[in-house]
């Protein structure tokens, strides 16, 4: 029987020996890896068991900073996803009509020819903005479609930015960034769409959550259902789903109109206050009660709560972003932060926390203002573009290009680790522009669901069977290791992207095809190769480069300049802008606001939220109904 190491109720990982002594007694190997099932680089160290060539299971690494051993039952689930049947075993080259499902096996190097000479007679016929890559939200292959449109000269990276985005323009048009939370030092933590139990690494929502009970923090839950965070909060704001824009603003008018904020910060660093005041009047607490289901009474308690909390945190998760007014949410929220003086303060939220990282491979120098004035649908209006992706079209609008024509007509669609008709709206419409597009490449690890429809089909390798790229977290790097043989004829998306490259003649800019070579230009900042990199199995903490914080540097903070071409500052005045004079320029609410949408769907009386229950929050290991056993638990 394959022994295993009880670590009580939860667990707790293994260190490097306790893993090797472990596959020692099973006849087994444990590899050092690092799992990548989410997010862009969140990165748990985990060691792989493997017996025969073939992974049996996985178990955290106690040495990860990043989980200490723990591991979410996504990243246990990795050996049913490596040998799922509905894996891809070789690119295929569709010889049937569109939809019939008709391919022929065909090997790597036939399909990067097949694409690339499409590309050149595209790109010469109808010009490089004819290509358009999709991606879901950012990735760690993210640069590298940024960098092969731009070399090609396309600014269409198709972004679904329905993760993340909404939260990254607000917090960096109100506050110059996203901030972080000091949970360990603070008071009182608020989730606010939320699910820091389910959702994220095991050191992150639990263990804060755990620790926040023990020393008698505060906990306020902001979230429409019940669930074991909620339970473990003092005070639960149960809104109505879409509704966070509301209950922030009346929120606000509590602390306006008691007078709440922090007169010094607000005299000194926010813009527009007398506008704000009068724009807050409406938003009473009666009124936040009516549109949220939140009682007045609980939405008066919750502000006074927090602003007159010291140490304070709102942690903002993806639930808010998931309503059509989440931009004015993020606001106030922001908004909120500032005025009570609880940015970048201990225990507060905090700016300009950022780990190392490796150099960029994106090209910025390249984009430019030509490029972005051909985007076929501009991801932000075009004063607030290129934004963090860099050049971007809404993702939705590449596919009614090819529809309309208007501006132009994308002619390939190439769609690495996404799947078009499960990651935007209009699913008939999508299936149209696939029947109608030129040419369009599927690149995933298993059957897509559009597969019948894409000329290419690739097939790619999980992070198990890849040497790369490698991991950084914070301060520590570690190169990926191999843990089995690929199941098929695979490479991974960054092969692809390096080997396309070459193939268009844009060698030079791909680092003539060498993985390794590529590896090393990332690692460049940190003085280190790839090749020296993997002589530490378990990862390299580097010494701490940051300087140690200045907390309250508003006078930085507030200067962010954006990504755009003329790198104006996010906020104008470098102050916080109550009243956002940028935003009124270009004809959009100067102040966040509430508009209320129900009166629009009367016809259709309920209202559909991007909610992941704890049993599918795990949505893109779901297929054809097949949900993998160990995240049934
Ligand atoms: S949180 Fe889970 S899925 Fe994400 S990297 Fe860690 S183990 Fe993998």
């Amino acid at each position: 029987m394959t022994k295993t190491k009880d670590n009580g109720n939860f667990q707790k990982g293994y260190t490097y020996q306790e893993a090797l002594d472990l596959a020692e007694g099973n006849q087994e190997q444990a590899i050092p890896t690092y799992c990548a099932m989410c997010g862009p680089t969140a990165g748990c160290g985990l060691y792989a068991f493997v017996k025969d060539g073939k992974l049996l299971r996985v178990a955290g690494m106690a040495e990860s900073p990043r989980n200490q051993g723990g591991v979410c039952p996504k990243g246990l689930a990795s050996p049913q996803w490596l040998y799922a049947p509905e894996r891809l075993k070789t690119p295929l080259l569709r010889v049937g009509e569109r939809g019939e499902g008709k391919f022929s096996p065909i090997t790597w190097e036939e399909a990067i020819e097949i694409i690339a000479g499409r590309l050149k007679q595209q790109k010469e016929q109808y010009g490089p903005e004819s290509l358009a890559i999709l991606s879901p939200a950012r990735r760690n292959y993210s640069e590298m479609i940024t960098r092969f449109l731009t070399v090609h000269g396309s600014p269409n990276y198709g972004h679904s930015g329905i993760c993340a985005m909404q939260k990254a323009f607000a917090f960096f048009h109100t506050i110059g960034g996203v901030p972080s939370c000091d949970y360990e030092n603070s008071d009182l933590i608020i989730y606010w769409g939320r699910q820091p139990v389910f959702s994220g690494p095991p050191t992150e929502g639990p263990a804060h959550l755990v620790a926040a009970r023990k020393r008698g923090a505060k906990i306020v839950a902001v979230k429409p259902s019940m669930e074991p965070d909620v339970g473990m909060a003092d005070m639960w704001l149960a809104l109505r789903p879409g509704t966070d824009a509301a209950l922030a603003l009346s929120m606000l008018h509590v602390i306006f109109t008691e007078e709440l904020y922090d007169k010094d910060f607000v005299e000194q660093w926010c813009y527009g206050l007398e506008e704000f005041t009068r724009h807050i009047q409406s938003y009473t607490p009666q009124w936040g009660a009516s549109v949220t289901g939140v009682s007045a009474r609980q939405i008066c308690e919750a502000a006074r709560l927090y602003a007159s909390t010291d140490k304070a945190v709102i942690d903002v998760g993806n639930g808010v972003e998931h309503a059509s007014s989440s931009s004015d949410a993020v606001r106030a929220i922001a908004i909120m932060m500032a005025v009570t003086n609880h940015l970048d303060r201990p225990g507060c939220n905090l700016m300009g926390e950022r780990g190392l990282m490796p150099k960029p491979i994106t090209l910025p120098g390249r984009y430019t203002p030509e490029m972005a004035k051909k985007l076929v649908g501009p991801e932000f209006p075009r004063a607030f573009q290129p934004f963090l992706e860099g050049l971007t079209s809404a993702y939705y609008r590449i596919f009614d290009s090819v529809l309309t024509g208007k501006p132009y007509p994308i002619r390939t669609i190439i769609a690495p680790g996404t799947q078009p008709l499960l990651s935007t709206r209009g699913t008939k419409r999508v299936l149209e522009a696939l029947k109608k597009v030129d040419f369009f490449v599927t690149i995933d690890v298993m059957e897509p669901a559009e597969m019948k429809y894409a000329d290419i089909v690739l097939p790619t390798t999980t992070p198990y069977e890849a040497d790369h790229p490698f991991e950084i977290q914070g301060n520590r790097l570690m190169a990926r290791t191999k843990v089995v043989e690929p199941m098929g004829d695979y490479k991974s998306i960054f092969a692809f992207f390096l080997d396309l490259g070459v193939a268009m003649g844009y060698g030079e800019d791909f680092w003539n095809g060498s993985i390794e070579a590529f590896e090393n230009e990332r690692l460049e900042p940190f003085h280190i190769t790839i090749e020296e990199l993997r002589k530490h199995t378990c990862g390299l903490t580097l010494p701490q480069q940051r300087r140690e914080k200045k907390y309250q540097d508003y006078e930085r903070m507030f200067q962010t300049k954006s990504f755009g071409f003329g790198k104006a500052l996010f906020l104008p005045q470098g102050k916080v802008p109550l009243y956002h004079t940028v935003f009124a320029q270009e004809g959009f609410a100067p102040m966040p606001q509430w508009k209320e949408t129900r009166e629009k769907t009367k016809q259709y009386p309920l209202i559909l939220s991007d909610y992941h229950t704890s049993k599918f929050f795990f949505g893109f290991l779901v297929k054809k109904y097949t949900v993998f056993a160990g995240i049934r638990a």
